[in-house]
């Protein structure tokens, strides 16, 4: 038995792991995309490290693009076995894989536009919506703590990791000539406390341990302190300067921890009659899902239902739909709140809303999710005088505040308190994915500290055998 790390290894995106059976069959943990690294990730993403008819099935542990996003290239190049996840990552995956079809598209065709002047040849898309359709055939979902066997090699049993709607930790076991070798692929680890979902449950005593490590040097701001301090925020931006509130957010996820936030500000009659608009198409149907899906629902939110039956809807609520509208908000000068994807300012209708609203100091930018290094987002963060959008160079007067207390990810006592459903003296390594190295050495330290003995960091294309 091998795994190899092929992605997501010093470093959060592209998570991609690959376990080989004795007998060489393959199954690939996750077909995540590179994100935010321009073009190195385009490369990466092209590009497997594998032949893709070689592997035999797929585990996915959640819907995050940096987890699922490559799935239909992996397919249009030649996979053809099946992707399993649980019934909720199927339902987020149909609309998120739909929406980066488009953005594959869309983004392809504005550098052709460009090639073509330069008289260079012109470029494909990654994948296409064809392909997302051709992918989704391919999967098959399985519900939590049920035990699926793949072949006479291969089991796995999903857990609730937490993390976002639909998210797994993978608990394989693996058999291996008369003896079993138990793995666990934590996929990313949620938070004790989430906002909205159940806290991540126990998983089965493992040999060996792949665990993400994207916070493990963070202690979390107490989400209980979210709710005012959005508030103060609203206030000073849309009461006290007349400005715009604007928060980029994963149009899953944290989208609905805001919506919802403001949600029981406005229950509880604190919020200002300021419009806030979710202006994200992908935002409205992930909403959606989640009002599908309540038994992911943690009990303070089964409480408030009893009150107020859509936790996503109040008045001056609007959930955008088309370009139109969209552009009709950039072209209000009223006050108001607008939440738009991509969280990490790479992308989406909220690099339009910077656009037209940097430069303006009434104005407020609140930064509530992970931005990797280089990306738009980390030079907000840096504080950086100036910064570039869609080409262009723009002054920073907007205000900036930061809150950590969203993350989807636990932080390190969070992830160590989720490991520790397991007896130590019995996992012989773990593994650090999804993580920066830098970050991922010091959560090294905090877990050899509570007592795991061996502990690897794995880069790029290493692999190991698990015995
Ligand atoms: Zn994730």
């Amino acid at each position: 038995m091998q795994v190899k790390f092929l992605g997501a290894a010093q470093t959060v995106t592209g998570s991609k792991h690959m376990l080989t059976t004795t007998k060489g069959k393959n199954i690939l943990l996750d077909c995540g995309l590179f994100q935010g690294r321009g073009a190195d990730n385009d490369t990466l993403n092209r590009v497997f490290a594998f032949k893709p008819e070689n592997i035999d099935a797929v585990i996915l542990s959640h819907a995050h693009m940096d987890h699922s996003g490559n799935l239909p290239n992996l397919v249009k190049q030649g996979f053809a076995g099946k992707i399993y996840c649980t019934p909720a990552t199927y339902d987020l995956c149909e609309i998120m894989l739909t929406d980066s079809a488009h953005i594959q598209e869309g983004d392809v065709s504005y550098i052709n536009k460009k090639r073509v002047k330069k008289g260079k040849a012109q470029l494909k898309p990654l994948y296409t919506l064809h392909d997302v359709e051709k992918c989704l055939r391919h999967f098959q979902t399985i519900p939590y703590e049920h035990w699926y066997t793949i072949n006479d090699e291969v089991r796995f049993m999903f857990t609730d990791a937490g993390h976002i709607l639909g998210s797994a930790a993978v608990n394989l076991i693996l058999s291996d000539t008369g003896k079993e070798i138990k793995v666990c692929f934590t996929g990313d680890i949620g938070r004790s406390s989430d906002l909205l979902l159940k806290p991540p449950a126990p998983f089965p005593q493992a040999d060996y341990i792949l665990c993400e490590s994207t916070y493990g040097n963070r202690l979390h701001e107490p989400i209980e302190e979210a709710e005012q301090r959005l508030l103060r925020i609203v206030r000073q931006t849309c009461v006290e300067k007349k400005g715009k509130l604007l928060i980029p957010a994963f149009s899953l996820g944290r989208t609905q921890e805001i919506v919802y936030t403001l949600d029981r500000l406005q229950t509880s009659k604190q919020l200002p009659p300021v419009k806030v608009y979710v202006d994200s198409p992908l935002a409205t149907n992930a909403t959606n899902i989640m009002r599908a899906h309540p038994e992911a629902f943690n009990e303070k939110v089964i409480e408030y239902l009893k009150s107020d039956p859509d936790p996503f809807g109040f008045n001056n609520l609007l959930y955008t739909r088309n370009v139109t509208e969209s552009m009709d908000i950039n072209s209000s000068t009223e006050p108001c709140v607008i939440i738009a994807a991509s969280g990490m300012m790479e992308a989406g209708r909220i690099k339009h809303h910077l656009k037209h609203n940097v430069g303006d100091a009434r104005n407020t930018l609140l930064i509530v999710g992970y931005c990797p290094p280089e990306s738009l987002g980390a030079a907000f963060l840096a504080k950086e005088k100036f910064v570039r959008i869609f080409g262009q160079q723009f002054e920073v007067k907007i205000q900036i505040e930061v809150m950590n207390s969203y993350s989807a990810h636990g932080d390190y006592k969070e992830m160590t308190e989720y490991l520790s459903c397991q007896d130590k003296t019995k996992v012989k390594k773990v593994f650090l994915v999804h993580g920066e190295l830098q970050v991922q050495k010091d959560f090294k330290e905090k877990l050899t500290a509570v007592g795991f003995a061996d502990i690897a960091i794995p880069a790029p294309g290493n692999s190991f055998m698990l015995e």
